[in-house]
């Protein structure tokens, strides 16, 4: 038999069951000889796609650039006039930063982004730590890359530059208005359609390309009844009171958490900027939001915070309101014809308590390029079942992946928030070890967690989809087999 167009051993032996238990067994598969090359594929013949992505944020540029190395013809249609991200800072976690390291991204952001040292969680009225974890040193030696910030507009640059780079093409001011995943192709405003050999939406959480999947689904994003502030203060700022400066002096990230709120803060633009998210339980209607109304609201929902955090929460002079969205977990993300893709914040929104949604955009397009590889590699032509196929092995492991981190994103909340008594006492007496430097196993820290941390932080998305698609190829090839599916 063959797989992945090499000589493979008998799997004679393979019985029908998916492997979803606990098992070395299958590890073989992973051997050199039936490795994918660097570009991810086996053999040096891939046919190279047309593919429009459609978005021009952290997803659709990622997207753009995993495709983009492997030498297909890339074309981003961004609805804006310039190219941009709103809000201020973002966390580039270890499983994410892996990835774009790897791809070369990383080498546009020097000196610009942070690695902070520790995060460190601590009591809303007094700023006593409760919880810590040590991320540098340890995180980029034990996941293979730092835990960083960073200001987004650097990160959405270094995208651009790298994509840019290897060809893509961006046009802006272009909306899309229409998807035919059978064709397939776009519709711009403007009545022109687009052609592509793959469509690839990564439009974000009001995306309306749902519909145009055929599995009858439509947009399933919902408001969490959370809602952020986002502003940044001047480090220099922050300095100059002197009881403050042990807050800037090294790059750590401090959250203060509390019932129904928490503020996360870090550095960011190399360390110059001071970066606040401000979560809070809020319904009202984001129409009814203006920019002064914001900022005293914000001062009055903290003002009886630690005294120190509210002298900073004083500095901030701008502030901008966000309501925190939510999608409801979907496993279709790819069209009846296999033809269309959405990715990114389109399929999984997920509040930002794991700070993992923009790094669950990379990981799917690190999943993407692999499956499309895939498929161009064992097809000399392209028939639409081989590309479709591979696409539904990538629809299943990351919705699996996205899904589950929007339950880890969820937790989060429902452990930061807890109101004072016995059950946030007994949270805290299960990260009591973490914060005074005792050896520990378990932790309510979902940053600690050993357990959760090597399930968030050791994940590598090329690697994961490599593995399921060389399994599923062991399926296929053995007639007769069928996979358990959960119940
Ligand atoms: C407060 C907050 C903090 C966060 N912190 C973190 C963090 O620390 N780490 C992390 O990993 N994630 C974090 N996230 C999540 C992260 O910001 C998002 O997951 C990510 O930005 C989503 O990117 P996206 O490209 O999928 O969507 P978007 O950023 O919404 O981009 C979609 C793009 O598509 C364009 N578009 C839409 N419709 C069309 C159309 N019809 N035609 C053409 N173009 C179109 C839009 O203009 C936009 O440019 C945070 C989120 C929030 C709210």
């Amino acid at each position: 038999m063959t797989v992945n167009g090499k000589q493979k051993p008998s799997v004679g032996h393979f019985q029908s069951c998916n492997i979803s238990y606990p098992s070395r067994s299958l590890e073989f598969l992973d051997s050199p000889s039936l490795k994918p090359d660097t570009n991810g594929h086996s053999t040096a013949e891939a046919r190279r796609l047309d593919i429009l992505v459609v978005g021009a944020g952290l997803s659709g540029l990622a997207a753009a650039v995993a495709l983009g190395r492997h030498g297909h013809k890339v074309r981003v249609l961004e609805q804006a006039l310039e190219l941009g991200e709103v809000g201020a800072g973002i966390q580039i976690p270890s499983n994410s930063a892996r990835l774009l390291s790897r791809w070369g991204v990383d080498r546009f952001w020097e000196g610009k982004a942070v690695e902070p040292g520790s995060i460190t969680f601590r009591r809303w009225q007094c700023g006593r730590p409760v919880a810590h974890t040590q991320l540098k040193p340890g995180f980029a030696d034990k996941y293979g890359a730092p835990y960083l910030t960073i200001h987004r507009a650097h990160f959405h640059e270094a995208l651009r530059q790298r994509a840019v780079e290897l060809g893509v093409e961006i046009q802006t001011g272009t909306r899309v208005a229409h998807f035919d995943s059978e064709t397939p192709s776009v519709t711009t405003r403007e009545g022109k359609t687009i052609r592509a050999d793959l469509v690839l939406v990564a439009s974000g959480v009001r995306s309306t390309a749902h519909e145009s999947l055929g599995h009858g689904t439509t947009n399933g994003a919902y408001r969490t009844g959370f809602a952020a502030y986002r502003a940044t203060v001047d480090v220099d700022k922050i300095r100059a009171d002197k009881e403050l400066a042990w807050v800037t002096e090294n790059p750590n990230l401090n959250v203060w958490i509390g019932e129904d709120k928490h503020v996360m803060t870090y550095a960011i633009s190399a360390g110059s900027s001071f970066n606040m998210v401000l979560s809070h339980v809020d319904w009202s209607d984001p129409e009814t939001w203006t920019p002064e109304g914001v900022l005293e609201d914000m001062r009055q929902q903290f003002a009886d915070w630690d005294p120190q955090l509210v002298r900073i929460v004083n500095m901030v002079d701008k502030t901008m309101k966000w309501p925190l969205t939510s999608m409801r977990a979907t496993k279709h993300w790819v069209s009846v014809s296999g033809r269309l893709v959405m990715i990114g914040d389109a399929v999984h929104a997920m509040v930002p308590y794991m700070s993992q949604g923009a790094a669950m955009a990379v990981e799917d397009a690190a999943a993407l390029a692999v499956a499309v590889q895939h498929a161009t590699a064992t097809a000399s032509t392209l028939p639409s079942s081989t590309l479709k196929d591979a696409l539904k092995v990538f629809e299943r492991i990351r919705s699996l992946r996205a899904c589950q981190m929007q339950q880890a994103s969820l937790v989060n909340g429902k452990l930061w928030h807890l109101p004072d008594g016995p059950t946030q006492q007994a949270r805290d007496a299960a990260t009591r070890a973490e914060v005074e430097g005792e050896p520990f196993e378990v932790s309510a820290n979902q940053w600690s967690d050993p357990v959760t941390q090597e399930w968030t932080y050791g994940y590598d998305a090329e690697a994961e989809m490599s593995r399921a698609l060389r399994e599923q190829s062991l399926w296929d090839a053995q007639p007769g087999t069928q996979q358990c599916t959960a119940g």
